[in-house]
């Protein structure tokens, strides 16, 4: 064969293995066996090593990450993003119309689009490659997310087109086809795992993985629908659409020009009936003023543009019947009550379970077995059951009783004064709390352990290798049951291990937290690791000890007494001390918690370069300060960044209120 001829070979198994992961994510119609499809990867593969110069970016061997990334990078974004003024009024629909005629006049078309509803994420391409895509995050700054989103076929990673300007940043919402969340769902349900509630928790969920491998068994697709360039390319945003269509980016082929406001309103009409048939969920419509100058005129608010307005269509509500009830356990004991339905299809979606909050709910409620009851599903909530049809409710009907004993363990449950949830207090032998624990420990914000997630700790204790958070600390002298599991490969394992070694030198706040003491959030954590300054001295403490310290009331000194009463709670301490983990405060956590700041209050707004809100948050709180929500008389000092809001700007100048930079802030500590 002639270099061309493989050179042809190969783009002709892209465009087909492509073609079929289409196929079998997106449409979840696979078209060929896995077995074939595995044979053509490999021959492609093959053909790659040998001719490593031909391999094509776009090249399905590339989208198969593999990278373990724990933590993402946060970004900065070069333009806020912003979110929408929305509204479920036809009436308000007509005052926004009204309102812009009054700012520019009559000559203005809208470009109408659906609402995609999954989550938005910034692209940026340079020269033609995209080099970055984070998430919204909280508007000024997301997680650098790019290597997931690679896996995106639907992403093109170089555009092929020409007229595209070097650099630009192009924004779309990603998320799932409901085909492949209900088939990728049902596999988690068999599998034991935790189903998402919607096809846009299951795609947000994804995005967050930190292991690309996983993500690119994921199916994700992304509709995009601004684009942001220095110098402006368009005149209006309809021409930007056709031409981010052309350089090769999905564009929903659904959106609409509009002349009126009569005419966008019969646009939403029509996709209020048939959005039920699209293959991904929408949640309403969006309208944008087409013009870019007039945009420009019309402007933004401190939280949207001026120029643009979502319609959201109401939550949808169906009747169903109540087949029972089950219980759920969660990490601290807490039981969940869950509505198990007959199998309804609202708002686009089949549901099944519905969630009832708590014994109250039961009782207000007066649920029966069998009762023909009213779901509703809003945009955001998982389905809930708002009432009960009792004019259907059969004689003989049960009435739904909150059970006494805990449905995983059997232990008697326990409701606390005055509180509405009920508790299964068996923490160290009920196998939810168990799994939820050392889930808790190893998360994010407490020990924060690579190369472990909450899946890998639920396969560790159904193989009885964990039970406690210490034995994940002798986890390295069980390598033969670690090399028995099923898809769990010698690099992960090292990996595992290597986390679990690094994460004692975690400090001592962050050990307590991880412990998962009820009521003993970070915050607490860290001013009682700052007070104490040791374990030993925090078993020993004394409630009226305990209430001295800033910010520790009643019901948190009483569940450290409690926890620390608890000799399984003891021992479980001393075997983590003796496999190293930090029970002593750090100097550095001891200097930088001091009283400078007490009685002091302080709001963050804006951005700042070398600190992130909540780190400037810690620091205020470790030295004593609080943070306020919002802006008042009572107020000491506004700590401002970068793009701050005019609103609050003016506020704190109106009141006097001390405008303090994240630098002025440090000096005061210094
Ligand atoms: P909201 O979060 O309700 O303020 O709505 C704003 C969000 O809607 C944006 O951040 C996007 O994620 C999302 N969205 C979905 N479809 C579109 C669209 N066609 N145009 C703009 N935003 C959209
Ligand atoms: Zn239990």
């Amino acid at each position: 064969m002639s270099l061309s001829d493989i050179k042809q070979r190969m783009d002709a198994l892209v465009k087909e293995l492509n073609q079929h992961n289409y196929n079998y994510y997106v449409l979840a119609q696979p078209s060929i066996s896995d077995f074939e499809f595995d044979q053509k990867l490999k021959e492609l593969a093959d053909l790659e090593t040998q001719y490593p110069d031909l391999q094509d970016s776009d090249s399905p061997t590339q989208k198969v990450g593999g990278d373990i990334t724990k933590e993402f990078q946060t970004v900065k974004h070069r333009w806020p993003m912003l979110s929408l003024g929305n509204t479920y009024s036809e009436q308000d629909l007509r005052d926004f119309d009204e309102r812009i005629r009054k700012a520019i006049g009559n000559d203005f078309q809208y470009v109408c689009e659906l609402k995609f509803d999954g989550l938005s994420m910034s692209l940026t391409y340079e020269n033609g490659k995209l080099a970055r895509a984070v998430t919204r995050g909280d508007g000024t700054r997301g997680d650098d997310v790019t290597s997931n989103i690679k896996t995106i076929n639907r992403i093109p990673k170089n555009l092929r087109s020409t007229g595209f300007p070097e650099s630009f940043e192009i924004r779309g919402e990603v998320f799932m086809h409901r085909a492949a969340f209900d088939r990728l769902n049902n596999d988690r349900i068999e599998k034991g795992e935790v189903p998402y509630a919607n096809p846009r928790n299951f795609a947000a969920g994804t995005v967050k993985l930190q292991d690309s491998g996983e993500v690119a068994k994921r199916p994700l697709d992304c509709f995009l629908y601004f684009l942001y360039t220095d110098k402006p390319l368009f005149k209006t945003h309809w021409e930007s659409l056709q031409a981010v269509a052309d350089w090769g980016f999905h564009v929903c082929e659904h959106n609409k020009l509009c002349a009126s406001i009569d005419d966008a309103i019969a646009f939403i009409h029509y996709w209020g009936e048939n959005r039920f048939n699209l293959s991904y969920d929408i949640d309403g419509i969006v309208l944008k003023v087409n013009n870019y100058a007039q945009q420009h005129e019309l402007g933004f608010t401190a939280k949207s543009p001026r120029w643009a307005i979502s319609y959201k269509y109401k939550a949808e509500e169906v009747e169903t019947v109540l087949q029972n009830v089950s219980y759920q356990v969660g990490r601290t004991g807490a039981v969940t009550p869950v509505a198990n339905l007959k199998p309804v299809l609202l708002a686009g979606t089949t549901v099944k379970r519905a969630t009832l909050h708590n014994a109250n709910e039961i009782e207000r409620l007066g649920l029966h077995v069998g009762d023909s009851v009213f779901v509703e599903k809003g945009g955001e909530i998982i389905p809930k059951v708002i009432s009960v049809n009792t004019l259907k409710r059969t004689p003989n009907a049960e009435k739904v009783i909150y059970p006494t004993v805990c449905p995983e363990c059997g232990s008697n449950l326990l409701r606390k004064e005055g509180e509405a949830v009920h508790y299964c207090p068996n923490d160290e032998g009920c196998p939810p709390q168990i799994v939820g624990k050392i889930q808790h420990f190893i998360s994010r914000k407490a020990m924060n352990i690579d190369g472990l997630g909450d899946e890998t700790i639920e396969a560790l204790y159904r193989k009885g290798l964990v039970e406690h958070i210490s034995d994940l600390y002798t986890l390295y002298e069980k390598a033969d049951e670690l090399n028995q599991m099923e898809r769990f490969g010698q690099k992960s394992i090292s990996n595992m291990l290597d986390g679990i070694e690094r994460s004692k030198q975690m400090p001592f706040e962050k050990v307590l937290f991880g412990l998962g003491i009820r009521y003993v959030g970070e915050t607490v954590a860290r001013k009682v690791a700052a007070y104490f300054k040791n374990i030993d001295s925090l078993i020993n403490a004394s409630y009226d000890e305990l209430i001295s310290v800033d910010e520790i009331g009643g019901r948190i000194a009483e569940s450290l007494i409690d926890y620390f009463e608890e000799p399984r709670h003891l021992e479980q301490i001393e075997k983590l001390r003796l496999a190293g983990l930090q029970f002593v405060a750090e100097e550095r956590e001891l200097a930088l918690a001091s009283d400078k700041l007490s009685g002091k209050t302080f709001v963050i707004s804006g951005v700042f370069e070398d600190l992130s809100r909540d780190e400037l948050a810690n620091i205020i709180e470790s030295n004593g300060g609080k943070i306020l929500s919002s802006i008042s008389g009572k107020l000491n000092y506004l700590v401002a960044g970068d793009n701050m809001g005019p609103s609050k700007l003016e506020k704190a100048t109106k009141l006097n209120i001390p405008i303090i930079s994240d630098k002025d802030l440090l000096n005061m500590l210094a």
